[in-house]
């Protein structure tokens, strides 16, 4: 499909319009997407952005086709409180050089990772294209890709950034057009800076691209420091460590190229995050934008309050997919997916038990609705793609399947059979419903009868099972020559 014939529209946070989406190479339409610190298990706030360009990520594939889009989404592994966390659990075998640094932070933040992989898979997100570690991209790497020290050097080259204190800092100064996305007033930058205005900074909303370690503290060998680190009295080349940053606009550029199509995350990465990427990339690279549009979700709330530990209203994803911390009950990870999207991703939402119920009787009432449909397979509907191409509007898109499922209760069966595939497509499991200890349990009733040539009873089990979409398949076991039953699912 043409590049301007997607009839895709995006509000854009950089111009705070809904723009007609137009990607710079509709072959390879490339999008970032801002990932989670791996240093605790991911919040239900942390669930939004995932869940959010998950659905656009599955558009975007639709429209210009699966092998023609690129999704990014990093992990950041480098984090003071991981370093931390590294030192204090494996000290002893980075000093024995029994592991080193990157592996010790690998082995702190593998677990949590793993989790944040379970998660996103139980919300029905599909994975991303690259999953780039942010250890990885420290360092200059073999296969030449954007790394971190590389970036820093550009932009001391070129004059945007500058060494102070054993610091490398951003030069805010160097920049014109700094805070364009953000558009913050100057003095409202100051006066947030002022709370811890260091002086070594050439003005107070420099940030930090690169900061000294102590040899004690995690750190790699760097360029950058050499005079700090002497007169502290350490011997040897310094190392230090990257600015949070500086991260994103490394791998960003490592997997997209230096100018790319959408970035996205959440709102609350706008100022500082988003906007120092920006100013990283652009004049690292010198390029006039990073990427072309920027994608923003809103803010989310607990049961009206704003989510905090202190106000015992903090969940876990996982706590609300595996345990009954939140309504008495553990949720299906499609609940809480469908939750997120009743409400348009850029409004604020406020995520409470009453709400999951909603979105699990509405999810019950369209899977029932698309059971009826038969194998054969359909288009996704175009009202859905229609709905969703304008600035992700799914709760248009879920109006039709509530339309749709009315239909096909009425015994429409190509309504059924498009709401299959519409589900599908928005990452519910639309496969059958099998409890695979129920099924076995079953088995094992109907060879008893089998056994006491109750065949009528054994049939009835058989038949009930198939209505359920099940198909018992008897055989031999070739080695006893027992009666075996094995299933499977048919559609
Ligand atoms: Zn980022």
């Amino acid at each position: 499909m043409s590049a301007t014939a997607s009839g895709l529209r995006l509000t854009n946070t950089l111009t705070r319009t809904k723009e007609d989406f137009s990607p710079i190479d509709a072959s390879n339409v490339r999008m970032y997407v801002c990932g989670p610190t791996v240093y605790d298990f991911a919040h239900i706030g942390n669930a939004r952005p995932v869940i959010v360009f998950d659905v656009l990520y599955r558009l975007l594939r639709h429209v210009y086709g699966a092998v023609h889009v690129t999704y990014v989404r990093n992990i950041t592994d480098v984090d003071d409180k991981i370093n931390a966390r590294a030192l204090r659990d494996f000290g002893d075998d980075i000093a024995a050089g029994r592991l080193t640094l990157n592996e010790a932070i690998r082995k702190v933040t593998e677990k949590t990772a793993d989790q944040f992989h379970k998660d996103v898979k139980a919300l029905g997100c599909l994975p991303p294209t690259f999953e780039p570690r942010a250890t990885e991209f420290v360092q200059p790497r073999e296969d030449g890709r954007t790394d971190m020290i590389g970036l820093i050097q550009s932009l001391i080259e070129r004059g945007h950034a500058y060494e102070a204190a054993g610091e490398v800092l951003f030069d805010t100064a160097s920049m014109p057009d700094y805070g364009e996305l953000s558009k913050r007033p100057l003095d409202e930058q100051q006066a947030g800076a002022r709370i811890a205005v260091d002086t070594h900074k050439k003005n107070p909303q420099d940030f930090v691209l690169w900061k000294l370690s102590s040899p004690e503290e995690p750190g790699w060998e760097s360029p950058w420091g050499q005079e700090a680190w002497t007169a502290a009295g350490w011997t040897g080349k310094p190392k230090g460590r990257p600015g949070w940053h500086i991260e994103c606009s490394a791998m960003s550029s490592a997997y997209l190229g230096e100018i790319f199509d959408i970035h996205g995350g959440g709102l609350d990465l706008i100022f500082p995050h988003h906007e120092n990427e920006i100013a990283q990339s652009r004049c690292a690279h010198g390029t006039s934008v990073m990427a072309n549009y920027w994608m923003h979700n809103g803010f989310l709330q607990v049961e009206g309050q704003k989510m905090s530990k202190s106000l015992g209203n903090f969940f876990t994803i996982r706590e609300l997919l595996e345990t009954d911390s939140f309504g008495g009950r553990e949720w299906p990870g499609e609940v809480l997916r469908l939750a997120m999207l009743m409400t348009h991703y850029r409004e604020p939402i406020d995520f409470a038990v009453r709400k999951l119920e909603e979105a699990e009787n509405t999810l019950r009432k369209w899977k029932r609705a698309a059971d009826l449909a038969s194998a054969s397979a359909v288009e996704i509907p175009a009202e859905v793609i229609a709905a969703l191409s304008d600035d992700l509007a799914t709760y248009s898109a879920f109006q039709f399947l509530t339309q749709l499922a009315g239909d096909a209760i009425d015994g429409n069966e190509s309504a059924a059979a498009s709401l299959r595939a519409a589900l599908e497509f928005l990452g519910f499991d639309v496969s059958a419903e099998v409890d695979k200890a129920v099924v076995d349990e079953a088995i094992a009733a109907r060879l008893a009868f089998i056994a006491q040539k109750n065949w009528a009873e054994a049939d009835r089990i058989r038949d009930e099972l198939l209505g359920q979409g099940v198909q018992l398949k008897d055989g031999k076991d070739p080695a006893t020559g027992e009666r075996i039953t094995t299933w499977e699912v048919k559609r």
